[in-house]
């Protein structure tokens, strides 16, 4: 079959490699679409170690498929797969991006996703991710049916908008919260959606591209504002009577929005953050405690939002024509990166590598 492999920071290769064999227990998927994601951009650039954390990889493994976001039909399983995900050989199944441990204080305590070993598909050569014709779903795996109605790369996007949600979770938000979203990306716009189902008062997105903010305000933001042309502090402060937003959505990575957000905020508000960072977000921590008491929560993968991405995929009420801007063969993974890397032109970007 046809991968992409990494062989290190700019040096991805479609290559011709084996079918993997099916194990006991796992599910072979033929890939029907796998979408490009800002994290795949890190790698696939050589993201920098983390501050202080020396066991972060500087990047994907050399060798690994790369590829955690994705949709698939089951070629081949046995009676025990079958059995513990409840699906059969011809159904799509999407697989969540990370393939828990099931043993460590993590997996045991329903924090999945925290899972000390983090096996994220793409990411390690024990978990090889999607952009191949071909891939294996490992017995430990959270397996999710689709509806086979769905185009390939909106099923696919099930793993970012999952993401999404799960902020959305964390943030808490009640009805007469104003909510206020930083970035339109594919995770924020999931967020603009995901918060306008929680029923605010009021969904406000911030980007600096008109053609994200006409997207985020059909996803359901009620306003949208951008930063470089408008003063978000005096509009959020003039809807507010003064107070300033309930809740900050961050899911820009980039680190003007973290100050951004804590000014935004009113006190005793709710930050979350999502974003990957490239480099050092330097701001005044006093207004966390002494100005405000802000509650700052960080937020990582989508665990137990996947059913609630499915349905809401399912449902049609995201413009997800328009979200799902670039589809493009396996062949042309390098202007897939590209495309993702240059930013502005695209919104989410697809392989279809069958
Ligand atoms: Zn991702
Ligand atoms: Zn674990």
């Amino acid at each position: 079959m046809r991968a992409v492999i990494c062989h290190g920071p700019r040096d991805y290769r479609l290559e011709e490699i084996p079918v993997p064999a099916c194990g006991p227990g796992e599910a072979l998927v033929r890939v029907e679409a796998v979408g490009i994601c800002a994290s795949d951009l890190k790698c696939y650039h050589g993201a920098p170690k983390f501050w202080g954390d020396a066991n972060r990889p500087a990047w994907a493994q050399t060798g690994v498929v790369p590829g955690h976001e994705f949709v698939g039909e089951i070629v081949r399983l046995d009676d025990a797969a079958a059995r513990r995900w409840g699906v059969a050989v011809g159904d799509r199944v999407v697989s969540e991006q990370i393939v828990p441990c099931w043993q460590c204080r993590y997996c045991r305590r329903g924090q999945y996703h925290m899972c000390r070993r983090n096996a994220i598909y793409g990411f390690q050569r024990h978990t090889p991710g999607a952009m191949a014709q071909y891939m294996i779903y490992p017995a430990e795996a959270l397996v999710h049916k689709v509806s086979a109605d769905l185009p390939p790369a909106h099923a696919a996007f099930t793993e970012p908008l999952s993401c999404a949600l799960h902020a959305v979770e964390r943030a808490g938000i009640t009805f007469d919260d104003v909510v206020v979203v930083a970035g339109c990306g594919p995770i924020g716009l999931g967020m603009v959606a995901g918060a306008r189902a929680k029923h605010p008062a009021r969904v406000i997105a911030l980007d600096p591209i008109p053609e994200k903010l006409a997207l985020a305000r059909a996803c359901g933001a009620d306003l949208t504002i951008d930063p470089r042309e408008q003063d978000a502090r005096a509009i959020i402060a003039d809807l507010t009577d003064g107070y300033g937003a309930d809740v900050y959505l961050e899911a820009t990575g980039h680190p003007i929005a973290v100050p951004q957000g804590l000014e935004l905020l009113r006190k005793q508000g709710t930050y979350v953050e999502y974003g990957v960072f490239g480099a050092a977000a330097a701001v005044d921590w006093s207004i966390i405690g002494d100005d405000k008491e802000l509650d700052i929560r960080g937020a990582h993968l989508g665990p137990h939002c996947w059913p609630a991405a499915i349905r809401m995929l399912e449902s049609g009420v995201l413009p997800m024509d328009r979200i799902c801007s670039h589809q493009l063969p396996l062949d042309d993974f390098q202007q897939g990166l590209d495309l993702v890397s240059s930013g502005t032109e695209s919104v989410k970007v697809s392989l279809l590598p069958s």
